[in-house]
């Protein structure tokens, strides 16, 4: 689209609904090109023209990509009946562009979350048939060992019958609890994204996940200098690699 109204271009960017728009237009805060606006359904290229609130040049974008650490306790919606969701971590300058989490991580579950307007960009990475990999890493009750590695590179039975596709497990390390009992902290890579899958897979080989996260999907890793909880946008180059 080649022009918008200019209330709704700063609408979109957070700056209030069309009527504090028009109230703004009245005040004679919004400049067009250098010349104040007079009628705030004035249609507008945001990405040609100057626009101006206050003397401050509006910069307009119609995507964002937020990386998010999530933090558990939290669910992978836009609204919840019952508990916070992870938009009720962002601030209110991210939430007017009304991103949504591209595919869900259980409540229990940490890590990678990427959040979009972008409808495009979340289908082709969520298609089932581009099998993007989903790097987990995790820590589950019982020696898990090569006859693991053996059995996931071939694929289990899910409880539903669901035999799945080949992936990838590393085991990180081995530790041995005060009961006697081992506790393995694994690494596993698979490339779709059935219902609670990564815990589903160690159920079917006898072992139980106690703790989960994302580190990675497709090209994109967690940046670890993110605390639980916090996020940031993507860098350019992140979001290339997703394109
Ligand atoms: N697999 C799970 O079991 N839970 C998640 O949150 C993600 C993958």
């Amino acid at each position: 689209k080649q022009t918008l109204r200019i209330d709704k271009i700063l609408g979109h960017l957070g700056y209030g609904s069309r009527a504090d728009i028009k109230k703004m237009v009245k005040q004679g805060r919004i400049f067009h090109n250098g010349i104040v606006v007079k009628d705030s359904g004035l249609q507008s290229n945001p990405y040609n023209d100057v626009i101006e609130v206050d003397g401050e040049p509006v910069v307009y974008r119609e995507f964002i990509y937020i990386m998010l650490h999530k933090p558990p306790g939290v669910i992978s919606a836009t609204e919840d009946s019952r508990d916070r969701t992870v938009l009720d971590l962002l601030p209110q300058n991210l939430r007017v562009f009304s991103p949504f989490p591209v595919g869900r991580l259980d409540k229990d579950t940490e890590g990678l979350l990427l959040l979009t307007n972008d409808g495009q960009l979340a289908h082709d990475l969520l298609s089932p048939r581009k099998h993007v990999p989903k790097t987990y890493e995790a820590d589950v009750l019982g020696d898990v060992g090569e006859r693991e590695v053996e059995l996931f590179k071939q694929g289990v039975e899910l409880d539903d019958g669901y035999v799945t596709l080949p992936a990838s497990l590393k085991v990180l390390e081995r530790l041995l609890q005060e009961d006697g009992s081992v506790l393995s902290r694994i690494s596993l890579t698979i490339s779709e994204g059935k219902f609670h899958q990564v815990k589903r897979m160690f159920q079917a080989v006898g072992s139980k996940v106690i703790y989960l996260k994302r580190v990675s999907m497709g090209p994109l890793a967690l940046d670890e200098s993110l605390s639980l909880g916090a996020f940031r946008e993507l860098t350019e180059s992140e979001l290339d690699s997703l394109r």
